[in-house]
């Protein structure tokens, strides 16, 4: 009997490790990815439009773990831990540790495109180690998909040429503007829910300082997340492997636009973001950097269902694109995959008449369910998934309020300093 195939569109953060998971299942995989490889020489370092580095938390490494040790421990080690926020006061010198945990707990700074890399380097891997078949193809953008057929066309956007492919299952993973997405209202009454804040990002490269002896250090307390918080808008950084940080401008539209010339952004940062000012290397530097980074929108997207049918089903931004004050966004694109492996998992060994909730799931093989055994997996999958993704979007728009403001109040730095002694 030949496996069932999966045709995902979409080779990001969540794309590619929903590809090593169907593929461990023993399913054939095809992912199609709009760019080109980002791990090929040439693509290094391009700037992809999000954010350079993330914060990963217990949820998205759960998922990392689940899919096998070798896998966590390769992702566990190009993470650096952030136990706390680090608060920056506007007078440039005073600065408030707040620890995430009293145990200790702590979240981690991971770099977008290193993790990208890492996962579909183990989806070749299962290309080439398992017998199943793995094709990952670049430069393909999905022009459109019908959940009824289950089939998709892609376009290469280098060599224009058309391919049709058939599946048995399609999994939208085209991020925050899916097509998918839209496809799948097509095919099936979806509720969207579509908003954009009136705040934009900018991201903005704090290099590493460099000692005496030539040698290079991190400029700030490298274990913390750094905020620099300013009441309607904020400055957040997080830590690099190569010691720089990755520093991002939260704002309103409005004083974007309201910081024309580099006269306007020294000023601008003299007065709300003084030490920061110097760390960056000062007002050119900073200038160069502001005028040339792209301004990027926030906005979130809940919708529901995800799926249609046992035909199809999206995940990650494709699904619940989120504004990213709560770190999850990611975080819970990785928990779609776990828990849509967890529920096919859960059909094949009903199938195969074994306890559901029971034993190790490390080799069950999920390729050969029916279309009926995949819709059950999938109609529980759209049971959960749209209602605990909407709730962290709630939570991401709050938090972003407690960080750009509430965390900077006299009552919250007293909280801390009592839970420190
Ligand atoms: P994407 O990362 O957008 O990947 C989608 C992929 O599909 C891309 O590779 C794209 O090229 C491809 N694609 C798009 N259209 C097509 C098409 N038509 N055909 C084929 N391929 C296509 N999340 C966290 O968990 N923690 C954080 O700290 C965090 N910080 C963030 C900071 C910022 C500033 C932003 C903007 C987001 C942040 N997020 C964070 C959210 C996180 O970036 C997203 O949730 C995550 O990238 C979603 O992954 P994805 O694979 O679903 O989508």
């Amino acid at each position: 009997m030949e496996p069932n195939k999966v045709i995902i569109a979409g080779g990001g953060l969540v794309g590619s490790l929903a590809g090593c998971y169907f593929a461990k299942r023993g399913w054939t995989v095809e992912v199609y990815e709009k760019r080109p490889d980002p791990r090929a020489e040439a693509n290094k370092g391009s700037r992809n439009h999000k954010s350079i580095n993330l914060a990963i938390s217990a949820r998205g490494l759960s998922a990392v773990e689940r899919l096998g040790p070798a896998t966590y421990s390769k992702v566990k080690s190009i993470t650096l831990p952030m136990y706390g926020r680090m608060i920056h006061d506007i007078d440039g010198k005073t600065l408030h540790g707040q620890a995430y945990s009293a145990k200790g707990e702590y979240i981690n700074s991971i770099d977008r495109g290193l993790l990208n890399h890492l996962l579909l380097d183990q989806l070749d891997d299962h290309g080439k180690t398992a017998r199943n078949n793995v094709k990952v193809v670049f430069d393909c953008i999905l022009d459109t998909c019908d959940f009824k057929t289950k089939t998709a066309r892609f376009r290469n956007q280098v060599t224009g040429e058309v391919i049709e492919t058939k599946g048995d299952l399609i999994v939208g993973a085209d991020g925050a503007y899916s097509v998918a997405r839209r496809r799948l209202q097509s095919a099936t009454r979806v509720n969207i829910e579509l908003k954009y804040i009136d705040h934009l990002y900018c991201e903005l490269e704090m290099k590493p300082k460099i000692r005496s002896d030539n040698s290079t250090d991190f400029a700030m307390q490298m274990d913390h997340l750094h905020i620099w918080p300013r009441g309607t808008f904020m400055l957040i950084a997080l830590p690099n492997l190569d010691k720089s940080f990755t520093c991002t401008l939260f704002m309103p539209l409005a004083t974007f636009e309201s910081l024309k010339t580099p006269e306007d952004l020294s000023a601008f940062f003299r007065k709300y973001f003084p030490d920061a000012l110097e760390l960056f290397g000062g007002e050119e530097t900073i200038a160069q950097e502001y005028f040339a980074n792209p301004k990027g929108d926030l906005f979130y997207v809940k919708c529901s269902p995800h799926h249609y049918k046992g035909n199809g089903v999206i995940v990650g931004d494709a699904a619940h694109c989120t504004v990213p004050f709560y770190a999850q966004g990611m975080n819970c694109g990785f928990e779609d995959i776990e828990t849509l492996d967890r529920l096919l998992v859960e059909q094949a060994k009903i199938s195969q008449g074994k306890a559901a909730e029971t034993g190790d799931d490390s080799d069950i093989k999920t390729h050969n369910l029916t279309p009926e055994q995949i819709e059950a997996a999938l109609i529980k999958y759209s049971d959960c998934r749209p209602r605990d993704s909407a709730s962290m979007i709630d939570l991401a728009l709050h938090n972003y309020v407690e960080m750009r403001n509430n965390v900077n109040k006299l009552s919250y730095k007293l909280r801390f300093m009592i839970e420190k002694k």
